[in-house]
Protein backbone atom coordinates (compact mmCIF):
# COMPACT_ATOMS: atom_id res chain seq x y z
CA UNK A 1 0.00 0.00 0.00
CA UNK A 2 1.27 3.46 -1.31
CA UNK A 3 1.92 5.76 2.26
CA UNK A 4 -0.27 8.54 2.79
CA UNK A 5 1.58 12.09 2.55
CA UNK A 6 1.78 14.16 5.78
CA UNK A 7 -1.50 16.02 4.27
CA UNK A 8 -3.34 13.37 4.23
CA UNK A 9 -2.46 11.89 6.95
CA UNK A 10 -3.62 15.41 8.87
CA UNK A 11 -7.05 15.15 6.41
CA UNK A 12 -7.52 11.27 7.89
CA UNK A 13 -6.88 11.93 11.44
CA UNK A 14 -9.48 15.19 11.41
CA UNK A 15 -11.82 12.89 10.17
CA UNK A 16 -11.92 10.29 12.36
CA UNK A 17 -11.48 12.50 14.95
CA UNK A 18 -14.92 14.21 13.71
CA UNK A 19 -16.90 10.55 13.29
CA UNK A 20 -18.34 10.23 16.68
CA UNK A 21 -19.42 14.09 16.99
CA UNK A 22 -21.15 13.56 13.84
CA UNK A 23 -22.58 10.66 15.09
CA UNK A 24 -23.91 12.27 17.94
CA UNK A 25 -25.22 14.83 15.51
CA UNK A 26 -29.07 14.62 14.40
CA UNK A 27 -28.70 14.25 10.37
CA UNK A 28 -31.33 16.37 8.77
CA UNK A 29 -33.47 13.30 8.30
CA UNK A 30 -34.06 12.67 11.73
CA UNK A 31 -35.81 16.04 11.75
CA UNK A 32 -37.25 16.67 8.49
CA UNK A 33 -41.34 15.82 7.97
CA UNK A 34 -42.36 13.89 5.60
CA UNK A 35 -45.79 13.93 4.82
CA UNK A 36 -47.66 11.05 6.99
CA UNK A 37 -49.42 8.22 4.89
CA UNK A 38 -51.01 4.75 5.10
CA UNK A 39 -48.79 2.01 4.84
CA UNK A 40 -51.51 -0.98 4.90
CA UNK A 41 -55.13 -0.77 6.39
CA UNK A 42 -55.31 0.15 10.08
CA UNK A 43 -50.91 1.01 9.57
CA UNK A 44 -49.96 4.67 8.99
CA UNK A 45 -46.14 6.06 8.85
CA UNK A 46 -45.86 9.28 11.14
CA UNK A 47 -42.28 9.58 11.58
CA UNK A 48 -39.89 12.08 9.59
CA UNK A 49 -37.55 11.44 6.45
CA UNK A 50 -35.61 8.92 8.81
CA UNK A 51 -36.93 8.25 12.27
CA UNK A 52 -39.84 5.88 11.83
CA UNK A 53 -42.83 6.76 13.79
CA UNK A 54 -45.90 4.13 12.88
CA UNK A 55 -49.84 4.90 14.32
CA UNK A 56 -51.97 1.52 14.45
CA UNK A 57 -55.30 2.29 14.88
CA UNK A 58 -58.28 0.44 16.30
CA UNK A 59 -61.72 1.07 17.28
CA UNK A 60 -60.82 0.46 20.98
CA UNK A 61 -57.85 3.61 20.52
CA UNK A 62 -54.32 3.99 18.94
CA UNK A 63 -51.06 2.39 19.14
CA UNK A 64 -47.89 4.77 18.45
CA UNK A 65 -44.54 2.93 18.01
CA UNK A 66 -41.25 4.98 18.70
CA UNK A 67 -41.73 8.57 19.58
CA UNK A 68 -38.29 9.54 18.47
CA UNK A 69 -36.18 12.37 19.63
CA UNK A 70 -37.53 14.30 22.99
CA UNK A 71 -37.99 17.41 19.94
CA UNK A 72 -40.19 15.16 17.94
CA UNK A 73 -43.78 14.93 19.61
CA UNK A 74 -45.29 18.25 17.52
CA UNK A 75 -44.02 16.79 14.70
CA UNK A 76 -45.54 13.10 15.39
CA UNK A 77 -48.73 14.69 16.97
CA UNK A 78 -48.69 17.42 13.69
CA UNK A 79 -48.68 14.17 11.57
CA UNK A 80 -51.50 11.86 13.32
CA UNK A 81 -53.30 15.17 12.59
CA UNK A 82 -53.11 15.82 9.35
CA UNK A 83 -54.06 11.93 8.77
CA UNK A 84 -57.44 13.03 11.04
CA UNK A 85 -56.82 10.99 14.03
CA UNK A 86 -56.33 12.30 17.06
CA UNK A 87 -53.36 12.23 19.62
CA UNK A 88 -55.56 11.45 22.44
CA UNK A 89 -56.81 8.60 21.10
CA UNK A 90 -53.18 6.65 21.65
CA UNK A 91 -53.62 4.26 24.42
CA UNK A 92 -50.50 2.73 24.45
CA UNK A 93 -47.13 3.78 23.67
CA UNK A 94 -44.21 1.04 22.59
CA UNK A 95 -40.35 1.54 21.17
CA UNK A 96 -38.36 -0.37 18.67
CA UNK A 97 -35.41 0.31 21.36
CA UNK A 98 -34.11 3.01 24.43
CA UNK A 99 -31.78 5.34 22.54
CA UNK A 100 -32.61 8.65 22.20
CA UNK A 101 -33.83 8.93 18.54
CA UNK A 102 -36.49 6.58 19.16
CA UNK A 103 -37.93 6.71 22.94
CA UNK A 104 -36.35 10.53 23.22
CA UNK A 105 -40.02 11.82 23.15
CA UNK A 106 -41.69 9.28 25.34
CA UNK A 107 -42.15 11.04 28.72
CA UNK A 108 -43.55 14.39 26.51
CA UNK A 109 -46.09 11.85 24.32
CA UNK A 110 -47.63 10.39 27.55
CA UNK A 111 -47.80 13.35 29.57
CA UNK A 112 -50.14 14.31 26.49
CA UNK A 113 -51.98 11.14 26.34
CA UNK A 114 -51.40 9.44 29.50
CA UNK A 115 -51.16 6.31 27.22
CA UNK A 116 -49.37 2.46 29.01
CA UNK A 117 -45.77 3.07 27.79
CA UNK A 118 -44.74 -0.62 26.95
CA UNK A 119 -41.30 -1.76 27.11
CA UNK A 120 -39.03 -5.18 26.63
CA UNK A 121 -37.63 -6.13 29.74
CA UNK A 122 -33.66 -5.45 29.13
CA UNK A 123 -34.69 -1.99 28.33
CA UNK A 124 -36.79 -0.77 31.01
CA UNK A 125 -33.68 0.22 33.26
CA UNK A 126 -32.51 2.35 30.27
CA UNK A 127 -35.72 3.94 29.53
CA UNK A 128 -36.75 4.65 33.45
CA UNK A 129 -33.08 6.35 33.94
CA UNK A 130 -33.29 8.62 30.56
CA UNK A 131 -30.29 6.50 29.02
CA UNK A 132 -28.42 6.74 31.96
CA UNK A 133 -27.71 3.22 32.24
CA UNK A 134 -27.13 2.56 28.72
CA UNK A 135 -24.43 0.24 27.97
CA UNK A 136 -23.26 2.95 25.38
CA UNK A 137 -23.90 6.18 27.11
CA UNK A 138 -25.34 7.92 24.46
CA UNK A 139 -27.33 11.08 24.67
CA UNK A 140 -29.62 10.95 27.43
CA UNK A 141 -33.26 11.52 27.13
CA UNK A 142 -36.13 12.46 29.55
CA UNK A 143 -36.46 9.22 31.90
CA UNK A 144 -40.26 7.78 31.61
CA UNK A 145 -42.03 5.36 33.58
CA UNK A 146 -42.65 2.16 31.96
CA UNK A 147 -46.51 0.33 33.07
CA UNK A 148 -45.88 -3.01 31.51
CA UNK A 149 -42.52 -4.82 31.40
CA UNK A 150 -42.16 -7.14 27.82
CA UNK A 151 -40.67 -10.46 27.27
CA UNK A 152 -39.43 -12.19 24.50
CA UNK A 153 -42.99 -13.26 22.66
CA UNK A 154 -45.52 -10.66 24.53
CA UNK A 155 -48.38 -9.75 22.60
CA UNK A 156 -50.04 -6.33 22.94
CA UNK A 157 -53.54 -6.42 22.17
CA UNK A 158 -55.81 -3.56 21.38
CA UNK A 159 -59.20 -3.23 19.25
CA UNK A 160 -58.63 -6.28 17.37
CA UNK A 161 -54.76 -5.90 16.76
CA UNK A 162 -52.20 -7.89 18.09
CA UNK A 163 -48.44 -7.19 17.84
CA UNK A 164 -46.04 -9.55 18.75
CA UNK A 165 -42.86 -8.62 20.49
CA UNK A 166 -39.36 -10.14 19.51
CA UNK A 167 -36.73 -9.66 21.72
CA UNK A 168 -34.00 -8.92 18.78
CA UNK A 169 -30.71 -8.09 21.18
CA UNK A 170 -27.38 -6.41 20.48
CA UNK A 171 -27.99 -3.06 19.32
CA UNK A 172 -29.30 -2.73 22.86
CA UNK A 173 -30.01 -5.44 25.41
CA UNK A 174 -33.77 -5.20 24.74
CA UNK A 175 -33.92 -4.08 21.15
CA UNK A 176 -37.77 -5.28 19.88
CA UNK A 177 -38.77 -6.26 16.40
CA UNK A 178 -42.43 -5.90 16.06
CA UNK A 179 -44.29 -8.38 14.32
CA UNK A 180 -48.14 -7.94 13.41
CA UNK A 181 -50.80 -8.67 10.42
CA UNK A 182 -52.65 -7.16 8.27
CA UNK A 183 -55.58 -7.88 6.07
CA UNK A 184 -55.30 -5.73 2.48
CA UNK A 185 -57.64 -6.73 -0.02
CA UNK A 186 -58.67 -10.22 1.58
CA UNK A 187 -55.16 -11.30 1.80
CA UNK A 188 -53.33 -11.42 5.23
CA UNK A 189 -49.77 -9.52 5.46
CA UNK A 190 -46.96 -9.85 7.65
CA UNK A 191 -45.74 -7.22 8.83
CA UNK A 192 -42.37 -6.95 10.36
CA UNK A 193 -40.39 -3.77 12.20
CA UNK A 194 -36.96 -4.48 12.57
CA UNK A 195 -35.91 -2.89 15.92
CA UNK A 196 -32.05 -2.51 14.62
CA UNK A 197 -29.42 -5.12 13.68
CA UNK A 198 -26.80 -2.12 13.85
CA UNK A 199 -23.16 -2.95 15.88
CA UNK A 200 -21.97 0.89 16.31
CA UNK A 201 -18.46 1.85 16.17
CA UNK A 202 -18.29 2.22 19.73
CA UNK A 203 -19.05 -0.90 20.51
CA UNK A 204 -17.23 -3.68 21.78
CA UNK A 205 -18.16 -7.15 20.43
CA UNK A 206 -15.46 -9.32 22.33
CA UNK A 207 -13.77 -8.68 25.81
CA UNK A 208 -9.69 -7.95 25.02
CA UNK A 209 -7.21 -7.28 28.09
CA UNK A 210 -8.18 -4.36 30.18
CA UNK A 211 -11.00 -3.49 27.42
CA UNK A 212 -14.57 -5.41 28.14
CA UNK A 213 -17.45 -6.60 25.69
CA UNK A 214 -20.15 -3.47 25.70
CA UNK A 215 -22.15 -5.62 27.62
CA UNK A 216 -21.27 -9.95 28.35
CA UNK A 217 -22.66 -11.87 25.65
CA UNK A 218 -23.17 -9.35 22.88
CA UNK A 219 -21.85 -10.97 19.75
CA UNK A 220 -23.84 -13.90 20.54
CA UNK A 221 -26.87 -11.62 20.83
CA UNK A 222 -26.00 -10.30 17.48
CA UNK A 223 -25.84 -13.61 16.30
CA UNK A 224 -29.33 -14.94 17.85
CA UNK A 225 -30.97 -11.88 16.40
CA UNK A 226 -30.03 -12.77 12.62
CA UNK A 227 -31.26 -16.31 13.23
CA UNK A 228 -34.59 -14.94 14.46
CA UNK A 229 -35.57 -11.77 11.73
CA UNK A 230 -34.37 -14.77 9.28
CA UNK A 231 -37.03 -17.33 10.53
CA UNK A 232 -39.89 -14.52 10.89
CA UNK A 233 -42.21 -14.38 7.99
CA UNK A 234 -42.36 -11.09 6.33
CA UNK A 235 -44.17 -9.53 3.68
CA UNK A 236 -44.40 -5.66 4.12
CA UNK A 237 -40.58 -4.67 5.44
CA UNK A 238 -40.54 -1.99 8.00
CA UNK A 239 -37.84 -0.83 10.40
CA UNK A 240 -36.63 2.15 13.19
CA UNK A 241 -34.87 4.23 10.38
CA UNK A 242 -36.34 4.41 7.29
CA UNK A 243 -33.01 4.37 5.62
CA UNK A 244 -32.75 0.81 6.29
CA UNK A 245 -36.41 -0.65 4.55
CA UNK A 246 -35.54 2.44 1.49
CA UNK A 247 -38.31 4.71 2.82
CA UNK A 248 -37.75 7.61 0.81
CA UNK A 249 -37.72 5.84 -2.92
CA UNK A 250 -40.59 3.82 -1.78
CA UNK A 251 -42.48 6.71 -0.87
CA UNK A 252 -41.85 7.88 -4.17
CA UNK A 253 -42.84 4.86 -6.21
CA UNK A 254 -45.91 5.13 -3.97
CA UNK A 255 -47.68 7.98 -6.65
CA UNK A 256 -47.66 5.54 -8.95
CA UNK A 257 -47.20 2.28 -7.52
CA UNK A 258 -49.58 2.23 -4.76
CA UNK A 259 -48.98 0.86 -1.63
CA UNK A 260 -48.03 -2.26 -2.92
CA UNK A 261 -44.61 -0.85 -2.74
CA UNK A 262 -44.32 -1.55 1.56
CA UNK A 263 -45.01 -5.18 0.06
CA UNK A 264 -40.56 -6.57 -0.20
CA UNK A 265 -39.89 -9.60 1.67
CA UNK A 266 -36.80 -9.92 -0.86
CA UNK A 267 -35.82 -6.35 0.04
CA UNK A 268 -36.17 -7.67 3.74
CA UNK A 269 -34.16 -11.09 3.16
CA UNK A 270 -31.24 -8.89 2.06
CA UNK A 271 -31.11 -6.51 4.14
CA UNK A 272 -30.71 -8.55 6.68
CA UNK A 273 -28.37 -10.89 5.27
CA UNK A 274 -25.84 -7.87 4.67
CA UNK A 275 -26.70 -6.47 8.36
CA UNK A 276 -25.16 -9.99 9.25
CA UNK A 277 -22.13 -9.45 6.81
CA UNK A 278 -21.33 -6.02 8.40
CA UNK A 279 -21.77 -7.49 11.86
CA UNK A 280 -19.30 -10.69 10.82
CA UNK A 281 -16.87 -8.07 9.41
CA UNK A 282 -16.99 -5.97 12.12
CA UNK A 283 -16.72 -8.92 14.83
CA UNK A 284 -13.36 -10.38 12.65
CA UNK A 285 -11.57 -7.13 12.64
CA UNK A 286 -12.49 -6.92 16.65
CA UNK A 287 -10.73 -10.34 17.17
CA UNK A 288 -8.08 -9.60 14.59
CA UNK A 289 -7.10 -6.33 16.25
CA UNK A 290 -7.38 -8.06 19.69
CA UNK A 291 -4.92 -10.85 18.47
CA UNK A 292 -2.58 -8.20 17.15
CA UNK A 293 -2.49 -6.70 20.64
CA UNK A 294 -1.77 -9.96 22.33
ZN1 LIG B 1 -30.27 2.87 18.24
Amino acid sequence: MRSLSPVRLAAVAILLLALPILHAEDPAAWTTPLTPFRIAPNLYYVGSRDLASYLITTPQGDILLNSNLTSSPPQIRHSVEQLGFHFSDIKILLISHAHSDHAGGSAEILKQTHARYMVMDADVSSIETGGRTDFAHFTPFPPAHVDRILHDGSTVQLGGVTLTAHKTPGHTPGCTTWTMQVIEDGRPLNVVIVGSVTALDEYHLISTPGRPASYPGIASDFAHTFDVLNALACDIFLSSHGSYFGLLGKVARMKTEGPSVWIDPTGYKSAIAQSRVDFEADLARQQAAARHHS
